[in-house]
């Protein structure tokens, strides 16, 4: 990771052009108190940017609401944040063609007053080329049921919260089995999503993504996918989908902001057929956006 912009919020201000403070993005801006290192309490949001523009703002900003209500954090001010994430990435725009913007939303510093803390880092990605757009997966139980969700929210599936050191764990799980990425699957055999990624799986020549009704995160950048093979003439369906129905699909996806589409090449070592029209058709759509 490469950081290119640094801007810290100061959240109790009303005016959002005010509340917002640049820095060196090397500085170091928190408190060893703060509640995002010493809990992993918080939420955040990556949004890539193009020529200076982020892509799919209004969607990340969707998800930030939301993950901060499954928190019970204090609602983000959609103005102040979309101001900072804009102010942003004009600066990071003019230092690279692409670019990314992380936000964070924290509980705060636990020796404060309550007020949250927020940032935002901008950063060139290190964006897989080449052979790794393909990648090998293995299905890994993330140990809940499908409706975990629903019947234990405070166990935050489906929130974006600070806490990725689980997923990253999984995601060394699958080095050490030879794979580079996992999708994640229920107790009860449904499919969820990867560490950092959305699954797209194409069965009978219809595009499918689970519902976040599962304890999944809404994907930015699969809607924004869906979109495109929908205008390109395509069926794409949201719903439950089984492990059998992952293994017997003839084409798969992973997708996130940062990366684009993957397609998968192998799942748990059996061979995955790949799309590479459709996957570059996907890459075109996804970069051919204007906001
Ligand atoms: N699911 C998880 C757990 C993620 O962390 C991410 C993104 O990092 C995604 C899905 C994909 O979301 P997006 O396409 O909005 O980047």
């Amino acid at each position: 990771m490469d950081p290119l912009a640094l801007y810290v919020l100061d959240l109790a201000e009303p005016d959002p052009a005010r509340s917002l403070r640049r820095a060196d993005p090397r500085a170091a801006v928190l408190t060893a108190t703060d509640l995002s290192a010493t809990r992993g309490d918080g939420v955040f949001e990556t949004v890539m940017v193009v020529d200076g523009v982020p892509q799919a703002l209004e969607p990340h900003l969707d998800r930030f609401e939301r993950s901060a209500r499954l928190l019970d954090l204090p609602a983000p001010r959609r103005d102040v944040w979309r101001h900072a994430v804009l102010a942003a990435a004009a600066e990071v725009g003019a230092l690279r063609r692409r670019a990314a913007i992380k936000f964070v939303l924290s509980r705060g510093d636990e020796a404060g007053d309550g007020t949250p803390t927020g940032w935002l880092l901008g950063f060139a990605p290190a964006r897989p080329a080449g052979p790794l757009t393909e990648v090998d997966v293995v299905l890994l139980d993330r140990g809940y049921r499908h409706d975990v969700a629903t019947t234990s929210p405070w166990l935050l599936q489906g929130a974006k919260t600070l806490s990725y050191a689980l997923n990253m764990a999984a995601l060394r799980e699958a080095r050490r089995r030879g794979a580079d990425d996992v999708i994640f699957v229920s107790s009860d055999g449904f499919v969820l999503e990867g560490p950092s990624s959305t699954v797209i799986a194409r069965i009978d020549g219809v595009y499918v993504t689970p519902p976040v009704d599962v304890g999944i995160l809404p994907g930015t950048t699969q809607a924004d996918l869906f979109e495109g093979l929908r205008a390109d003439g395509r069926k794409a369906a949201t719903r439950r989908l089984t492990v059998p129905e992952l293994l017997r699909a003839d084409a798969l996806w992973l997708c996130s902001s940062t990366r684009g589409a993957a397609a998968v090449r192998s799942v748990d070592g059996a061979p995955c057929p790949v799309d590479r029209d459709v996957t570059a058709r996907m890459q075109r759509h996804l970069d051919e956006r204007t906001a």
